[in-house]
């Protein structure tokens, strides 16, 4: 007798556990780790899908009463049996059901209808075609269609089935007709979508400088005494690191080895792609968002048929079913969208490290502006640092100036664009040269700031930004801290002391009443809510349709704009004041991209970077282009804090449609964790930054330790607890281990 443990394709935490079912005899060749399979659940047995995690010989409670299973589902996808693993470690470390995990591993929910090609060949040797033929045309009212088809295949032996109904215009009874009199055969093929509509990319020979030669023999030298390791490549923008990626990913192919390339979706453009295709050709392949789920079904096909040996995609390709994974690449690695925002709520970085370790395979993460907990981490040795110093071009890095805004408010200049950028500008606009201007929009959510002096208010206990809260009161997310919002500013006495807004479309407005003779450009959400609506406004741009670019932290990203000599950062704050303790890393890297827009082209470049606080030490460290100083100064903050990566941190959020409840709920959720470990700093319960979305009420704990395992055994106790709760009906619980963001 053979058993299977299977989970219920429900996500209920009452039902996250596994149970065991016979299999039939007569299935016991079609049913494997992962297969969906449909059971009889419950007293009325009623048919519900779930997945198999474990087969065994064992019966776990009397056999008699083990009832079998039904079959398997229809159209149902398997998931790898290294996946479901890979499922279980993402459901251990970042709290979810089973079942939502599983869900996660298989981006492509089920079987799409397989798209087939036929062929068709010719039998007959030549010999015999041509007597055929010549009784063909001999026979009184014969049909030209049948001569032309013979001919036809006569001259190519193999052709296929759409062009002969549809070029030649041969009817399919034709075919049939000769099939019948074994003339020809038909043959099919599976068509698989390829998303990729071109023939064969452009191909550039590229000899690697020395710099890039030493990072890739490094890593090879470590392949050959077979030592696979997690290294982070630390490499200013333009220094050559997709060049490295492709030159380890050859060297992984040679050994027979696939290679999964992580890269944000914005940043999956068509120059991307066409640079892995030309190197590669048909061995690549890429998902991405805007594919149909057939398109994305077929390749996770090829993948797992060995058809292709490389994807290209964002987070989600790191679940392509390759068996012979060697290599995960994460360019970009500091980017906030790997981490995922729904349950679980898991980081690609850990996982394709959890992933690769599985297939004893590499990881190398990728970046300009490395995330601090990766660089801590390759400073104390549990990464392998790996770092490129050079620009590949010897391009200069453009010029930076700080222009302090509390200067412009003495001056008078109440307008959100200082004197020197307006000056700099006209003179762009004189030489017809571009400027970009760039919104930094994150974290526009109500804090309060001094224009006068450049002052805000902060939580004296989390040394976050205070923010506006229920009319006249100021919150800290962490703690919960509450103030009320002081009418002059505590520090000068300054009556400009308020909520710092503004939008895109209002300072559209100011530039283009500046400027009336400028042709601007504006670029956020609203103007690309098309399908390519983004693509749409970045070719404009880039024809030199306009001479000024307006947009959020989208026009920083990948693109390159070679008429742009200037780039102004209209209010560097916005970043910096954000409630949440990267607001200093996000600025840094927002301001390291943004400068790196400007002279890219023959005509060395300029950046002007607008603040209320131009001694911040990411501002100073963004102007100087040095990530370094940037980092002492950050791991600093950090460590005093007490935040990641100095200690991990673990934000429970409670929600719930009856606030007095989700509150009740939050605050008792505190004391399980108080009983079950004291040690563990454990605060709030406050309001989430958004404390009420579509009338859920958001209540926010949030919990630090040194050890991440502690605070899986917290998150373990508060679902223990959940699961006996009969009160938690209509409250559900979230868990994000060390947000990337405020919540
Ligand atoms: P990064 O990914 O670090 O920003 P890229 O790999 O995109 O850098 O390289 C920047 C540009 O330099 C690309 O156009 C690339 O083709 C080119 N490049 C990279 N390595 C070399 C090299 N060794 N010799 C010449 N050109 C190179
Ligand atoms: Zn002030
Ligand atoms: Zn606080």
């Amino acid at each position: 007798m053979i058993y299977a443990d299977v989970i219920i394709d429900i996500s209920l935490e009452k039902l996250d556990k596994t149970f065991q079912y016979l299999i039939p005899k007569e299935l016991e060749d079609v049913i494997g780790l992962g297969t969906q399979v449909v059971i009889p659940f419950g007293n009325g047995s009623r048919r519900i899908k779930g997945y198999v995690v474990d087969i065994s010989e064992e019966p776990k409670i009397d056999p008699a009463c083990i009832k079998p299973l039904c079959g398997v589902a229809k159209d149902s996808l398997a998931i790898e049996s290294q996946l479901i693993s890979l499922a279980g470690w993402m459901k251990r470390n970042y709290g979810s059901t089973m079942n939502q995990a599983l869900k996660t591993v298989i981006p492509i929910k089920k079987k799409e209808s397989v798209k087939e090609k036929k062929v068709v060949s010719l039998v007959l040797s030549e010999e015999q075609a041509k007597v055929e033929f010549t009784n063909l045309v001999a026979r009184k009212g014969h049909s030209v269609a049948k001569e032309r088809l013979l001919a036809a295949l006569m001259e190519n032996r193999k052709i296929p089935w759409e062009d002969i109904t549809g070029r030649l215009h041969v009817s399919t009874a034709i075919i049939r007709e000769f099939e019948k009199n074994n003339w020809v055969s038909i043959s099919a093929y599976r068509d698989y979508r390829n998303p990729i509509n071109i023939d064969q990319g452009e191909k550039k020979d590229i000899t690697l400088n020395e710099e890039q030669q030493q990072v890739v023999n490094q890593v090879f030298a470590h392949w050959q005494q077979d030592l696979q390791k997690t290294y982070l490549l630390y490499g200013v923008t333009g220094s050559g690191k997709t060049q490295v990626y492709m030159e380890l990913i050859a060297g992984c192919i040679e050994r027979g080895r696939s290679a999964i390339v992580l890269i944000p979706e914005i940043a999956l453009t068509y120059q991307t792609v066409m640079r892995f295709y030309g190197r590669f050709g048909n061995k690549v392949s890429i998902i991405n968002s805007r594919m149909t789920p057939g398109e994305r079904f077929d390749q996770f096909e090829r993948a797992k048929n060995g058809d292709i040996q490389i994807m290209v995609g964002p987070r989600s390709a790191l679940f392509t079913p390759f068996s012979n994974l060697g290599i995960i690449i994460i360019d970009e690695e500091h980017e906030t969208s790997y981490k995922s925002e729904t349950v679980p709520k898991y980081h690609a970085r850990e996982t394709a490290i959890a992933r690769a370790a599985m297939n004893h395979a590499t990881v190398v993460l990728g970046s300009a502006t490395p995330s601090v907990e990766s660089f801590a981490r390759a400073k104390s040795g549990e990464y392998e640092l790996l770092t490129l110093t050079k620009r590949v071009e010897e391009k200069p890095l453009p010029a930076c100036e700080i222009v302090d805004l509390r200067q412009e408010l003495r001056k008078g200049n109440r307008s959100i664009l200082s004197e020197r950028l307006v000056e700099l500008m006209e003179d762009r606009l004189a030489k017809g040269e571009q400027t970009m201007l760039f919104i930094n929009r994150r974290g526009l959510m109500g804090f309060i700031s001094c224009r006068a002096c450049g002052h805000v208010i902060k939580c004296p206990h989390c040394d976050v930004s205070l923010s506006l809260h229920r009319g006249s009161k100021m919150q800290c997310h962490y703690c919960g801290y509450e103030t009320e919002q002081p009418k002059v500013c505590p520090e000068c006495g300054s009556k400009y002391i308020g909520g710092f807004k503004a939008g895109t479309q209002k300072f559209e407005e100011v530039v283009k009443a500046r400027f009336p003779q400028a042709r601007v450009l504006r670029m956020d959400m609203d103007t690309t809510k098309g399908k390519n609506g983004h693509q749409q406004i970045l070719e404009a741009f880039s024809n030199e349709e306009a001479d000024i670019l307006i947009g959020t932290q989208m026009i920083v990203k990948g693109h390159d704009f070679p008429k742009v000599t200037l780039v102004g950062v209209l209010a560097a704050d916005m970043s910096l004041n954000s409630s949440d303790f990267h607001s200093a890393e996000r600025t840094f890297q927002l301001l390291t991209q943004a400068a790196g827009r400007a002279g890219r082209g023959s005509e060395p470049g300029q950046v002007v970077i607008q603040t209320y606080q131009p001694e911040h030490y990411s501002i100073v460290a963004a102007s100087q282009q040095d990530y370094e100083k940037f980092f002492n100064q950050e791991i600093l903050y950090r460590k005093i804090m007490g935040y990641p990566p100095a200690a991990h941190m673990l934000v429970i959020q409670v929600n719930g449609a009856d606030e007095n409840r989700a509150q009740m709920q939050a605050e008792r959720i505190a004391e399980v964790i108080q009983r079950a470990d004291s040690s563990v700093i454990c605060m709030g319960p406050s309001d989430a930054t958004i404390a009420r979305i579509n009338d859920v009420y958001k209540k926010i704990l949030y919990l630090k330790d040194k050890d991440y395992q502690r605070l899986v055994k917290m998150k373990d106790a508060v679902e223990a607890y959940i699961l006996e709760e009969k009160e938690l009906k209509d409250i559900s619980v979230w868990f994000d281990f060390d947000p990337m963001s405020g919540f």
